[in-house]
């Protein structure tokens, strides 16, 4: 389980999140949806130790987490998949994978064979382009990689911060049936952080509504998806 305690963030002296509060369970997608610069990315950052919490805790599975660096938090089994992808172009879609267990990799090389083989398996389409550069992948492709390189630490929890973003709804749908895939054949936790509410809503257990730094909303997918407030401001029907 993933527990977030009345997390703070402030970026200089300017105060983002303010006591954040939420969990993910064992088996569940979350998603946290909210518009252009409520947080979101603060979010997923804070949790992934880019930025320390100023007040509040984070904890996995029993351990608190908050106040690790980045890398250590990806030891202990948080894995984020960044805005924007963030695919090494100049690198080929082996090296970007590998580069989702790097520090491991020269102790591990076993291992990291072995996560490889796993992920290839669960993306079919990145297998055949492996000695490609990463540059010359469709942007549905790059997406799969970015998720590809987070799963290859083997977390317990993956993050992914709008993976939908600039993506054809066919290509969309191609990933959301990977977080099943994620979800239900590794048993990994996911947070789908998501500026398309619809996309969003498609495949959460629970969902929560971040609004200027602060959680204003939640509840079960069902829940969200009929919440009035949810659909005039997010979901676009009045
Ligand atoms: P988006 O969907 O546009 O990424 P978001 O919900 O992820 O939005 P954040 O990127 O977390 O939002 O930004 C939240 C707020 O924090 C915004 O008001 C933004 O301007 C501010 N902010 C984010 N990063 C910085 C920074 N490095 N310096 C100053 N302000 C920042």
């Amino acid at each position: 389980m993933l527990k977030v305690d009345g997390v703070s963030t402030h970026i200089g002296k300017i105060k983002i999140l303010h006591e954040i509060y939420f969990q993910v369970e064992k088996g569940q997608i979350v998603s946290i949806i909210g518009a252009n610069g409520a947080g979101k990315s603060t979010l997923l950052n804070t949790l992934a130790g880019l930025y320390r919490p100023t007040s509040g805790t984070i904890t996995l599975e029993n351990e608190v987490i908050s106040g690790y660096p980045a890398n250590k938090v990806v030891e202990k089994g948080l894995s984020l998949v960044p805005e924007g992808r963030q695919i090494f172009t100049n690198l080929t879609v082996k090296e970007n994978l590998l580069l989702g267990i790097f520090s491991k990799y020269y102790k591990e090389k076993k291992l990291a064979e072995e996560n490889l083989t796993k992920i290839l398996d669960m993306f079919p389409g990145l297998k055949k382009h492996l000695k490609n550069l990463g540059g010359n992948l469709s942007g549905g492709e790059q997406q799969m990689l970015a998720i590809g390189r987070g799963l290859m630490s083997n977390p317990k929890i993956i993050l992914l911060d709008e993976p939908s973003m600039g993506l054809a709804p066919k290509i969309v749908n191609e990933i959301l049936d990977t977080l099943m895939i994620i979800k239900e054949d590794l048993g990994t936790m996911v947070i789908l952080v998501e500026q398309n509410v619809k996309a969003a809503l498609k495949v959460c257990d629970q969902a929560y509504v971040i609004d200027q730094g602060r959680m204003i909303i939640n509840g079960t997918r069902d829940e969200i998806s009929s919440n009035p407030q949810v659909i005039s401001a997010y979901l676009g029907i009045k």
